[in-house]
């Protein structure tokens, strides 16, 4: 992540995630500081509080019941605590975690649900989101462990201070007056850490991309054919390694030096050194202090810097956290500009639908639709047709509301869809597309893909609509039938679908809803031609009363439709009927001429 934040927005991002954990998990992270905070307590009491008390029963020859006592209480407080811990570490954490990650999480997919198709296309939302949704969960471990760890230092802190203080203050001066010193080094240790992460990030990055490639079994296929991909893959992967054991090589000897002047010489001699010496004088010379005192000031001085080193080089955990965290809260702030303006119910049945002048592009200044003009009656069939990249799924993207045009309008029973609740007007449509995608689901929740109702009926709609698809349910493979776990992905008897019967189950999905207005976007291009032809006959039987839109590049699949719109950069540039088209001699009857050929070709 490369932009740093403002400590102004560090401390929004912490107070914005505390809140969050508060409101879905406050009995656990009451319980969590809790126990960070009576781990620090507990420390000071045993090494700090006990111990100047009992040092100081047994220097001035208090009776050893004192003594006795003090252990006793101790360890009955050691006892019970072990016990919270337990319960804590066992059954508390893992529970409060999970319930954290499921919240965000949850409140990130009902966001991703709703955003604009449209943020997908601007590649550094994109990236930014991939990463922040990937960063979650360790986020919240991050956050639970960083802010927590701050918390809970603080208080051992002011319990150490106060207790110096009291003690021997002139200690507490000193303690203080060394602040600086600790800072500078602290925040030389992290920017000397930082620096040597920052260069090991690109090479980790080609790294792991080496990885995916070799476990992927997107890549497997391929690289058995093209084995010497996979041998630069290796050379890649060796190459990254050894930049990364230059880069260990070249900061190996600064940190060993940086550590030994830092550790060795600067904190063990010259600091180490002058607290002794103190508090040796104090009690040797001025005789201000006992043997106890002096004991339990070193501690409280060794505790105290330790406390403020950790402190500190928790701050930079949380600033680079509070990144993550400010890129999550981005996303959940997003909102989507696809709206319903009007909030207006759909009309029942089918209506007529009216494509007006539609200029629509993805990007600024790239123009993909063209002043497109088209109108379709209820219970039409129609035909987009063209060259790949001429604008035909995009023109449906439109009409589904998956994308607003940047002019014209699109009215559907003689309003315009920006009227429409938009997820009512959605649902109206029934869609197959060519990037559909077979979910880890039962055979039967991929027809759905909505809330179950149990029902024998659903199940039998369910079986009604596959069977109109052609999908068949005698197949060996559905042990369970429509109730077959599909994809391998979880399931060990899952089954993997091919190309044709997965588009066949997208298919079933559209013949399931049974809405008026019908839109197909290269439905059967996955099945061999008989099996296309058999299967275009039937959906033209099923949807005799309802309004379909094809898209095909496959014009033997269009030919019967009422009117064939051909497509051209962005643009119609011819309508009519198959027959009409060919009279003309145009685009479409190249087209066709070409595919005829082929086909010909192909027979012979
Ligand atoms: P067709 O369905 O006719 O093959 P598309 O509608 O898919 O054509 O694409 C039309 C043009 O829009 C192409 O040039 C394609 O590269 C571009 N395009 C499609 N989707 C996107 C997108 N999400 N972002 C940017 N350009 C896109």
């Amino acid at each position: 992540m490369k932009e740093m934040l403002t400590w102004r927005q560090v401390i929004a991002q912490q107070w914005f995630l505390s809140r969050f954990c508060f409101k879905h998990a406050p009995g656990f992270m009451a319980y969590h500081l809790f126990e960070a905070v009576k781990l620090q307590v507990s420390i000071f009491f045993e090494f700090t509080f006990a111990m100047n008390y009992v040092l100081t029963v047994a220097e001035e020859g208090g009776d050893f019941r004192k003594v006795l006592w003090c252990m006793g209480i101790l360890m009955a407080a050691i006892a019970v605590s072990t016990v919270t811990f337990a319960i804590y570490k066992h059954y508390v954490f893992p529970r409060g975690k999970q319930t954290l990650y499921q919240a965000l999480r949850l409140e990130i997919y009902e966001k991703a649900k709703e955003i604009d198709l449209s943020c997908y296309d601007d590649k550094d939302f994109y990236e930014n989101f991939i990463l922040a949704t990937e960063e979650t969960d360790r986020c919240l471990d991050r956050f639970l462990v960083f802010e927590t760890s701050i918390i809970a230092r603080s208080v051992g802190l002011v319990c150490t201070i106060i207790f110096c203080a009291y003690i021997n203050p002139v200690a507490l001066l000193v303690m203080v007056a060394a602040l600086p010193f600790e800072l500078l080094c602290v925040l030389q240790e992290n920017k000397k850490t930082v620096e040597v992460r920052m260069e090991r990030l690109p090479y980790e990055q080609q790294r792991e991309y080496g990885n995916r490639v070799f476990y992927l079994s997107d890549y497997a296929a391929e690289l058995r054919l093209y084995p010497q991909m996979k041998e630069k893959c290796r050379r890649d992967y060796a190459e990254e390694n050894q930049k990364m054991e230059a880069v260990n090589k070249k900061y190996g000897k600064k940190l060993f030096a940086y550590g030994v002047l830092r550790e060795g010489l600067l904190a063990r001699l010259v600091k180490d050194g002058a607290v002794w010496t103190l508090l040796l004088y104090q009690m040797l010379v001025l005789r201000v202090l006992s043997g106890a005192q002096l004991v339990t000031s070193r501690a409280c001085m060794w505790r105290g810097s330790n406390y403020i080193e950790i402190v500190i080089a928790s701050l930079r955990n949380v600033a680079e956290n509070s990144a993550y965290i400010y890129k999550i809260r981005e996303f959940l702030q997003m909102e989507s500009t696809i709206v319903s303006e009007r909030n207006e119910m759909l009309p029942e049945g089918s209506g007529s639908l009216l494509i007006e002048h539609v200029d629509f592009g993805y990007l600024p200044g790239q123009q993909v639709l063209n002043d497109v003009t088209l109108s379709v009656e209820p219970g039409q069939k129609i035909a987009l047709v063209g060259y790949n990249g001429s604008g035909k799924t995009t023109l449906v993207k439109l009409l589904l509301r998956l994308y607003d045009p940047d002019s014209g309008k699109i009215w559907y029973h003689g309003n315009d869809i920006r009227d429409y609740q938009v997820m009512a007007y959605r649902r109206s449509i029934g869609s197959v597309f060519q990037d559909f995608k077979i979910y880890a689901a039962t055979l039967k929740e991929n027809v759905l893909m909505d809330v179950e109702d149990g029902s024998r009926e659903e199940s039998y709609l369910v079986e009604q609509a596959l069977y109109d698809a052609h999908f068949t349910l005698e197949d060996n493979r559905l042990s369970y039938q429509i109730e077959t776990p599909l994809t391998t992905e979880f399931e060990k008897d899952g089954i993997n679908l091919s190309g044709g019967e997965a588009q066949k189950v997208a298919i079933a999905r559209t013949l399931y809803r049974k809405q008026n207005l019908i839109i197909m976007d290269e439905p059967s291009s996955a099945l061999d031609p008989l099996a296309e032809y058999r299967l275009n006959q039937e959906l033209n039987e099923i949807a005799k009363d309802k309004t379909v839109i094809f898209i095909s590049h496959r014009l033997s699949t269009v030919r019967d439709a009422d009117c064939i719109y051909m497509m051209e950069k962005g643009r119609i540039v011819e309508s009519g009927t198959h027959e009409e088209l060919l009279m003309r001699d145009g685009k479409y009857a190249a087209m066709w001429k070409i595919q005829a050929g082929l086909y010909a070709d192909a027979l012979a």
